[in-house]
């Protein structure tokens, strides 16, 4: 009596057992068609600073997998993509480049692994500056002049480049339209409002110029009438004689703020702060959460500025 009971009660949980792997399997098979009819797989795209995955991921939401070449902390003037990185090129479907220096060097060769990858330029139709432009070195006539592409820093281009990035992905993925569009339109408005708060921290100030140690802030300099006044001489050390104007300069114009990047040493900005007798301000040009960071930056800069 008990053996037949237990023996009913094994063959019934076995029995209940099958049915649930059977729902199982049904519901997973279900999940699965569900799945692939409704949602492709994401767009596989690269860029090479991470401002820009940000952008991408503004515009393209869940359509997209977005990967940054330059990760946190590396510094985008001296940087080599890894094997295992360019490995995975030859996976994606898009490459937004921007005109860090190892673009130049590696495009040919990223081209060459993967010719059905997209590659859009997001400085087309945005006029550069020179790297060298407003320093305050003289006699800098045999300076290599190459162009400043720190071009996010005003958010104003940031739209343009976002209509850039809309349009490519539209091409890439047509089903993606309408979403990307109204993406673009709400990043537009964020980035309109932000470069409205910007400009009003800065309305009808008198001392217009900063110190940084590296000059990734010319087209925000320009687009907020400021001026910036670099340490650093494109990518070098500035010599002894500049370095003394430099500090002679910055007492003379009463600054007491050097804004300086973890990317970079900052011993010779240390050094600079000591004989100006000023604090340095870490700052992140290549922060990924942009509309936050540039804002933050622009008020540290107003403080600086008073
Ligand atoms: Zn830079």
């Amino acid at each position: 009596m008990t053996m037949l009971s237990a023996g009913a009660a094994a063959s019934h949980r076995r029995a209940r057992a099958a049915a649930v792997r059977l729902c199982c399997l049904g519901y997973c098979l279900l999940a699965l068609l569900f799945t692939t009819a409704t949602a492709a797989p994401p767009l596989r795209v690269f860029v090479s600073i991470l401002p820009v995955k940000t952008f991408v991921e503004r515009i393209g939401g869940d359509r997209v997998q977005v990967t940054a070449m330059v990760q946190p902390g590396s510094n985008p003037h001296t940087y080599e993509p890894t094997p295992r990185q360019v490995a995975a090129l030859s996976e994606s479907e898009l490459y937004f480049r921007i005109g860090v220096p190892f673009e130049q060097s590696w495009m040919d060769r990223i081209r060459g692994m993967n010719p059905d990858m997209k590659i859009i330029d997001l400085r087309t139709g945005i006029s550069l500056r020179n790297m060298g432009d407003h320093h305050h070195h003289a006699g800098s006539d045999q300076e290599q002049v190459s162009k400043d592409f720190h071009i996010w820093t005003n958010p104003r281009l940031v739209i343009a480049m976002a209509a850039q990035i809309r349009d490519a992905l539209t091409r890439a993925d047509p089903a993606g339209a309408a979403e990307y569009e109204a993406n673009y339109q709400t990043f537009a408005a964020d980035l309109r409002a932000l470069d409205a708060k910007i400009r009003s921290l800065f309305a009808g100030l008198d001392n217009r110029r900063f110190l940084v140690f590296h000059p990734a802030w010319g087209y925000f300099a320009e687009a907020y009438g400021l001026e910036q006044i670099a340490i650093e001489v494109e990518g070098k050390q500035p010599g002894a004689a500049t370095l003394a104007h430099l500090i002679e300069r910055a007492k003379r114009e009463d600054i007491h703020t050097i804004f300086a990047q973890r990317q970079y040493s900052t011993a010779p900005a240390m050094a600079v702060a000591h004989a100006i007798d000023a604090r340095v301000v870490q700052v992140d040009p290549l922060a990924e959460n942009y509309v936050a960071s540039l804002l933050q930056f622009a008020r540290s800069l107003r403080e600086a500025m008073q």
